[in-house]
């Protein structure tokens, strides 16, 4: 099928001046790029085609168009505007100045409110997503971008599914995220809720932030499937008792065991405030 931009080669640039690089994935490199008719800036996400069907990943990239379409949060990367050549995907995004959450704690761990802070947005779009069947399935901090105000947007849908792509038995059955983030009953391969996958890496996102350092790690990728699998993992002495117990309850390798998304939310460690000095700052 012809696109507009393939009738008009130029309109991309002609509509969007493409700046400097942002980051990047394992399929997309992502701009800074200029709305000429507006002045505003976006974050344009350039995905080679050939790249995609190669490895067969079209329709997961079609899917990923159609679920931040479908998803409006405060706390969701907003979807622009979606434009194709005969050899590339750009997708205009809202542009999220502040970098990766990957990159502030490249810096040094974070006391526990403005943790809080951070966690209490995460959860409640993977609330948002989970209520309307949608499993996002690579969570972490270099999917998570923030403002300068410390407000915080997921991005990445890339790996997300719908609940209708589950099986007869009920379960999705694709293996996919980043290893040190996946729960044991993804790398199992019998077939996962992706609800709560989604909590687990969660919970891996919390220690990380509270830590400074990941839950499980190990050179070897096999001995650290292992450790996964046993929720195999201890909490520095400075962790509170409060955020323990939630840690501990994320990080249940049993998947029928493990906390619910609205437990989470009802949990001690979750509900306390946050201070207006972090919210703000
Ligand atoms: P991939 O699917 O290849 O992982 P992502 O969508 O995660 O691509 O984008 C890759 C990187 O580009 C992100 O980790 C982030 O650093 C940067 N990035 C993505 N979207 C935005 C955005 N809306 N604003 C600012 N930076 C972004
Ligand atoms: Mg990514």
């Amino acid at each position: 099928e012809k696109t507009r931009s393939d009738q008009h080669p130029s309109l991309l640039h002609g509509k969007y001046e493409l700046g400097r690089m942002l980051g990047h994935g394992t399929f997309a490199k992502v701009y800074h790029a200029r709305n000429l008719q507006t002045g505003k800036s976006v974050a344009m996400k350039v995905v080679c085609k050939e790249k995609v069907i190669k490895v067969g990943m079209m329709e997961q990239m079609k899917r990923e168009i159609a679920v931040m379409k479908m998803v409006k949060h405060p706390n969701i990367v907003e979807l622009h505007e979606v434009m194709a050549s005969k050899s590339k995907i750009y997708l205009a995004m809202e542009l999220v100045r502040g970098g990766e959450l990957f990159s502030k704690i490249a810096k040094g761990r974070l006391n526990e409110d403005s943790a809080r802070h951070y966690f209490q947005q995460l959860v409640s779009v993977v609330d948002f997503c989970h209520s309307r069947g949608v499993y996002h399935r690579d969570l972490k901090p270099e999917n998570l971008l923030l403002y300068e105000d410390c407000s915080l947007k997921v991005t990445d849908f890339g790996l997300s599914a719908f609940s209708e792509h589950l099986k007869q038995d009920g379960l999705l059955h694709t293996t996919c995220g980043t290893p040190a983030y996946v729960a044991p009953e993804v790398i199992g391969k019998k077939g996962y809720d992706g609800a709560k996958a989604d909590i687990w890496s969660c919970g891996v996102i919390l220690y990380v932030l509270l830590a400074g350092f990941l839950p499980f790690q190990d050179d070897n990728l096999v001995s650290m499937y292992r450790k996964i699998y046993r929720g195999d993992f201890k909490c520095p002495p400075w962790f509170s008792p409060e955020a323990r117990m939630l840690i501990t309850k994320l990080l249940d390798p049993n998947p029928n065991t493990r906390i619910t998304i609205s437990k989470v939310m009802d949990s001690t460690w979750f509900k306390k405030s946050v201070p207006k000095t972090i919210r703000t700052k």
